[in-house]
């Protein structure tokens, strides 16, 4: 798949990184220009650079990179002609199905082809995907981009319906993955294509729990086991860099803060006597049954030791007191984004052949 020579060349396929959210593919064909809110570049200036280089425009607007593409980055820059799978799930369904090199694979429907180029990567030329999609225009263009990206040897794309007409092979594949609005109707075709000679696997990727249970039951009328629906959901660890301090810095700023809540404790105590006291007036004076509004006290801020200001280098520290350790921690965020589908794996066990015992007379 792509090139893997140092340098890039005209007729290649490279990933233009301008933002993490400004990902585009470009093919590089001298006598064009890319222009982009970060400049202009002309195709024929970025012949000859090593994959990997930063290229400032030709206007001073900006600057791009220029990388070789890998299926990651193409799952991040491709053009969208259906929802695609993303990395959190491809790499889940990879794993979960014990997809490396060498294994044969069916994926229905092909769509954008973001899970194909993954796949393609892993089973390599010693293995073989068949793909499978129903809508013909679709179909054409993911052809025609695997044959672009050295895939074709490894591709099958074959442009039908798998729920009506079934995959078109038989007794073969090591797994199945099925990302399709009904994939309980192709789950008796999967079994169909799935090897008897060893134990197999099949992913049914559905964004809803109906579908799912539907899945199930077909997974389970169809005899297969050990089924088990997992759920990605990506969750960002933001990290730190924290500066520890010399422990004498730290013990002479927790004093301080001790210092402080002990003068907090006691300007409350005196505030908490003076109210008793102007109660005890009011009351005298304004005795008549009434409600009394209470007013809202200020939060009463607790310090502790989670308080002492981390990553702060003392200003004031000599040259000769030792630097202070830098330690990474990480933070989880609470903002749990992306709900995809739900992911249903199951295994397909072959029943051994009953043994025939033969009879001496
Ligand atoms: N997994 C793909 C990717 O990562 O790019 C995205 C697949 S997209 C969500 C689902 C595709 O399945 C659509 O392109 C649709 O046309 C195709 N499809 C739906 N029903 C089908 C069927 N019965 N047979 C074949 N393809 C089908």
């Amino acid at each position: 798949m792509w090139s893997s020579a140092r340098d890039v060349a005209a007729g290649d396929l490279v990933i233009i990184w301008q933002t993490r959210e400004l990902i585009q593919p470009l093919l590089i064909t001298p006598g064009k220009d890319l222009n982009s809110r970060f400049g202009y570049y002309r195709h024929a200036d970025l012949v000859g650079i090593p994959y990997g280089s930063k290229v400032g425009s030709r206007n001073g607007k900006g600057f791009i990179h220029v990388l070789r593409p890998t299926p990651e980055l193409w799952t991040m820059a491709l053009p969208h002609r259906t929802q695609i799978l993303y990395l959190a799930d491809i790499a889940f369904i990879t794993s979960w199905l014990d997809i490396k090199r060498g294994s044969s694979v069916i994926e229905a429907g092909t769509g954008s082809g973001s899970f194909s180029h993954s796949i393609a990567r892993t089973i390599g030329s010693v293995g073989h995907l068949w793909s499978y999609e129903f809508h013909e225009a679709r179909a054409n263009k993911a052809r025609e981009e695997f044959s672009l990206h050295g895939m074709a040897d490894i591709v099958t794309l074959t442009h039908r319906n798998v729920c009506k007409d079934g995959f078109t092979v038989e007794d073969t594949v090591d797994a199945v993955f099925l990302d399709l609005p009904a994939p309980w109707d192709a789950i008796e075709h999967a079994k169909k294509a799935l090897k008897k000679t060893s134990p197999t696997r099949i992913c049914c990727f559905s964004p809803c729990m109906e579908q799912v249970l539907r899945t199930v039951s077909a997974l389970n009328d169809s005899g297969f086991t050990d089924i088990t629906m997992f759920e990605t959901l990506l969750r960002p660890h933001e990290v730190h860099q924290l500066s520890l301090q010399p422990l004498t810095q730290a013990v002479e700023k927790l004093k301080k803060l001790e210092q402080k809540r002990e003068d907090k404790r006691q300007h409350q105590i005196a505030r908490s006597s003076k109210r008793k006291r102007d109660d005890l007036q009011e009351t005298d004076a304004d005795n008549v049954g009434g409600k009394r509004l209470r007013t809202q006290e200020s939060g009463d801020e607790d310090v502790s030791i989670r308080d002492i200001p981390d990553a702060v280098v003392d200003p004031g520290q000599s040259a000769n007191q030792p630097s202070p350790i830098k330690l990474s921690v990480s933070k989880v965020s609470p903002d749990v984004r992306g709900h995809t589908s739900y992911l249903t794996f199951a295994r397909l066990v072959p029943t051994a052949p009953s043994k025939s015992v033969a009879i001496q007379e």
